[in-house]
């Protein structure tokens, strides 16, 4: 069954661990990301942006989450709506069974985000789902920027206290020099843990990092194996991840990382196996590609054999 996104988050608040929150846009990615939750025995958030709920249909997404989590009754799961961008957008997927959802104003001025996600958390705990909003604005933070740059862009402490106790918001995502896809850092990788320390101290709330993925030497080399350019690629390190996790971290997003993982696959059997056209040949080693990498990852943040 699933269960409410904060049920697992304030766990892991607690006891000072990260949990996945990884994003799927079909059957396979979600079989698999359920495959590697069993085989670490840990809890889990999966998440569907409005983006792939276009792509799949609410129902596909809310029926296969159930369906999914009823096969697996032992795992805690909640299901996530990644970046909605209107109050619309989250009432939709609270209505249509979502256990937690992120209204995603962190675009808009202090005051707007703050009317919004109020909102937001309103409508949600009406209904008991829980909230997750976002402060700063996500992207790379580089050595030379100014403190004046670096604060025009991160989140702001003080402004992260007031936000979370006006708002009610369950779980807050505090930008700290992470951004979404491939190409994270232009420079040598830099994240703000100071920053991050002190939205955990005044805050006192799970936090979540977004743009986490880690691109590891072995889904790259995977991937360009097969002829694939990622030319410029850079994630997240491993110990930055570790030590976000003990700066305060407590959800951390994940989709690039299995996007490429298993692409590599899907390019790997149609590179070398020209007359094959069977979709499980493809899809099969793609699982198991995604499967090792959350593997590791729920090792890594901590959250394996916590259930
Ligand atoms: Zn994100």
């Amino acid at each position: 069954m699933l269960v409410v996104g904060n049920e697992i988050l304030q766990q892991a608040h607690k006891e000072g661990y990260g949990v996945g929150a990884f994003n799927f846009v079909n059957f396979e990615m979600l079989n698999a990301i359920f495959m590697a939750a069993h085989q670490a025995s840990s809890p889990l958030i999966i998440q569907a942006s409005e983006g792939a709920i276009k792509y799949m249909g609410i129902d596909m997404v809310v029926n296969m989450a159930q369906t999914m989590a009823a096969r697996y009754p032992h795992i805690p799961v909640a299901l996530h709506l990644d970046h909605g961008t209107t109050f619309e957008s989250c009432q939709r997927a609270i209505a249509a069974g979502f256990t937690s959802v992120m209204i995603d104003a962190s675009h808009h001025p202090f005051e707007e985000n703050l009317a919004l996600t109020t909102q937001v958390v309103k409508e949600a705990h009406k209904h008991g789902v829980s909230v997750e909003a976002e402060l700063g604005r996500l992207m790379g933070i580089e050595d030379n920027i100014s403190v004046d740059e670096k604060d025009a862009v991160l989140v702001n402490p003080k402004e992260a206290e007031i936000f979370v106790r006006e708002s009610k918001v369950d779980y807050l995502a505090p930008a700290i020099g992470t951004s979404h896809g491939a190409f994270k850092f232009k420079g040598e990788p830099k994240l703000d843990f100071e920053r991050l320390q002190e939205v955990k101290r005044l805050t006192d709330i799970p936090l979540v990092l977004h743009g986490a993925s880690a691109i590891p030497d072995g889904v790259r080399e995977a991937f360009l194996q097969t002829g694939g350019d990622l030319k410029g690629s850079k994630g997240v390190p491993f110990e930055f991840l570790q030590e976000a996790v003990r700066g305060g971290i407590n959800k951390v997003n994940t989709d690039t990382d299995l996007r490429i993982a298993f692409m590599a696959e899907v390019r790997r059997i149609a590179n070398t196996e020209n007359t094959q056209f069977d979709l499980r040949k493809f899809f099969t080693p793609a699982m198991e590609a995604i499967q090792k990498v959350i593997v590791e990852r729920m090792h890594l943040l901590g959250s394996a054999n916590k259930i």
